[in-house]
C-alpha cells in the first residue's frame, strides 16, 4: 500500500540531514501516486508536483524533521493552501434577496443540497425560501417540497396541473415572490442531466440571466472521480460559477477532485456535504480536505509529533543550559514562544494540578505584558540576546525605540532576566536539573 511505501521512504531517508534532489525527487514521486490515486487530474498532479519541488529546493532544512518528513509537510501546506487560499463565506446581496443558484449534474446532490443550505441558512438568523425549478424529472418538485419541510422552509413551486411549465418563468416569479414576501435569502435548485448536455446548459443559462444570482454553485459529486474535470469545465463554460459545493465526502472517495476543480476552475470550494441527512453539511475545511487527499494521515501525525519532540529536545536543552547558568535572553524567548504557541498562558498553567488553589492569579497572567516582552528581546541583536551583560545605556534607548516601549520597560526586562537566572542557577543546584550524569551530547 501507499503507506507502506512511504514509510520505507522515510525510513530510507531518515537520518540525512540535508533535503538533497535525490530526497526531494523520491518522495514527489511518492507524492505523485498518492494524487492519482485520490483521483487528482494528471496535467493537475504534474503542475502541482513542479511546484511543489520548486519549493523544496529552497526550503530551509528542518532540525526536527528527516527530509520525506520535509517535503510531506510542504506538500502538506501547498495543498492545505491550494484548497482554501481564497476560502470564502457566502456573498450576502445588499438588497435582499440573495438569490443562490445551484447547478450541475443529475444526482449530483442539488436538492439535498438546497434542504442542507436552507437549514445552516436558518440556524444563521436568515429567512430562506427554496426554488423548485427543476421540471425536468416528474417528482422532482415534490422531492424539494418535502426537503424543504424537513427543514422547515418555504418552497416556491409551479401550481400543479398545469403541464410541464417554464422553469425560468418560476425562477424568475420565485424572486419576485421572495421580495415581496421578505425571504432574505432564495435557493434556486435546478434539473441536471447524467452527462452534461447542450440543452440543460443552455437552461441553465436562462435560469441564471433571468434571476442574475448572487452566488452560483456548482454542486460536484466527490465520486466522479476523474471527471471533474470535465464537468466542471463544461459548467464554467456553459454556465458559470463562482463557488463549488462538493457532495457524497461520506464515501470512500479520497476527494481529488477537489483539488482537480479548485486547479482548473480557479473557484473556491465553500461546502462539503457528507451524507443524506440535513445536518451532513458544513462549510469547507482545507485541511481535513489536504489530508484525505494525500491519505497520509499517519505520516502527518508523525510529523507533528516529531516536531513537538523536538521542541521538548529543546526544552531540556534549555534547562540544562540553565542548570549550568548560561541560560540567554535568546534562549528565554524562544522557550516563551514554544510555550505560548500551546495557547494562553493562563490555559497551560491552569491544566497543572493544583492550579484551581491559584485561580486569581492565573486570571492576572496580562498576554499584552509577554507580548511586549517579546517585542524587546526580538529588538535586540543576536550579541545582545546572547550576552545581555553588554545591554548598555545607549543600547537600551535605541531597543525601547525600536520595540514601541519605554526605556524603564527595557530595564525592568533585564533587571528580572539577571534575577531569574541567579534564582534559576541556584534552584537547579537544589533539585538536580539536568546538567550532570548520563547524558549525550
Ligand atoms: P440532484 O439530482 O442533483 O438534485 O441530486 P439529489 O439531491 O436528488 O441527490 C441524489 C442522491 O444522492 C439522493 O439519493 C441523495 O440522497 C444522495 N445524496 C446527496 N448528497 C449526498 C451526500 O452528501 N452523501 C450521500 N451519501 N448521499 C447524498
Ligand atoms: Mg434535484
Amino acid at each position: 500500500t501507499l503507506s507502506d511505501r512511504l514509510t520505507s521512504v522515510l525510513s530510507d531517508l531518515r537520518g540525512k540531514g540535508r533535503l538533497s534532489e535525490t530526497d526531494i525527487d523520491t518522495t514527489c514521486r511518492e507524492i505523485r501516486i498518492a494524487l492519482l490515486e485520490a483521483d487528482v487530474a494528471l496535467p493537475v498532479v504534474r503542475a502541482f508536483v513542479k511546484q511543489i519541488k520548486e519549493r523544496a529546493k529552497g526550503a530551509e532544512v528542518s532540525e526536527a524533521l528527516n527530509p520525506a518528513q520535509q517535503v510531506v509537510k510542504i506538500v502538506n501546506e501547498e495543498l492545505v493552501g491550494v484548497l482554501g487560499g481564497e476560502t470564502r463565506r457566502v456573498r450576502f446581496a445588499k438588497n435582499p434577496p440573495t438569490v443562490i443558484m445551484l447547478a450541475g449534474l443529475q444526482g449530483s446532490g442539488k436538492t439535498t443540497l438546497a434542504g442542507k443550505l436552507a437549514r445552516w441558512l436558518k440556524n444563521q438568523g436568515h429567512t430562506p425560501m427554496l426554488a423548485a425549478c427543476d421540471l425536468q424529472r416528474p417528482n422532482a418538485v415534490n422531492q424539494l417540497q418535502i426537503v424543504g419541510q424537513r427543514a422547515g422552509v418555504e418552497v416556491f413551486a409551479p401550481e400543479p396541473g398545469n403541464g410541464v411549465g417554464d422553469p425560468v418563468d418560476v425562477a424568475r416569479r420565485a424572486v419576485a415572490d421572495a421580495r415581496s414576501r421578505q425571504y432574505d435569502v432564495l435557493v434556486v435548485d435546478t434539473a441536471g442531466r447524467l452527462g452534461v448536455d447542450e440543452e440543460l446548459m443552455r437552461q441553465a443559462a436562462d435560469i441564471r440571466d433571468a434571476v442574475n444570482p448572487d452566488e452560483t454553485l456548482f454542486v460536484l459529486d466527490a465520486m466522479v472521480g476523474q471527471d471533474a474535470v470535465n464537468t466542471a469545465e463544461a459548467f464554467r463554460d456553459g454556465v458559470g460559477f463562482n463557488g463549488v459545493v462538493l457532495t457524497k465526502l461520506d464515501g470512500d472517495a479520497r476527494g481529488g477532485a477537489a483539488l482537480s476543480v479548485r486547479e482548473v476552475t480557479g473557484q473556491p470550494i465553500l461546502f462539503a456535504s457528507n451524507g443524506e441527512g440535513l445536518d451532513e453539511f458544513d462549510v469547507f475545511h482545507p485541511d481535513r480536505m489536504a489530508s484525505r487527499i494525500l491519505g497520509m494521515g499517519d505520516v502527518l501525525s508523525l510529523i507533528e509529533q516529531a516536531e513537538q519532540a523536538f521542541e521538548e529536545g529543546q526544552a531540556e536543552k534549555a534547562a540544562q543550559k540553565m542548570s549550568e547558568g548560561d541560560f540567554t535572553l535568546e534562549d528565554f524567548l524562544e522557550q516563551m514562544q514554544a510555550v505560548r504557541k500551546m495557547g494562553p498562558i493562563a490555559n497551560i498553567l491552569g491544566m497543572l494540578p493544583g492550579a484551581a488553589n491559584m485561580k486569581d492569579q492565573l486570571g492576572q497572567i496580562d498576554e499584552k505584558h509577554l507580548d511586549r516582552v517579546q517585542a524587546i528581546i526580538r529588538g535586540m541583536t543576536p550579541a545582545e540576546r546572547a550576552d545581555p551583560k553588554m545591554i548598555n545605556g545607549s543600547r537600551r534607548l535605541r531597543i525601547a525605540n525600536g520595540s514601541g516601549v519605554g526605556v524603564s520597560d527595557v530595564n525592568q526586562l533585564v533587571d528580572r532576566f539577571f534575577d531569574a537566572k541567579k534564582m534559576m542557577t541556584k534552584m537547579a543546584g537544589q533539585f538536580g536539573l539536568p546538567g550532570s550524569a548520563g547524558r549525550g551530547a
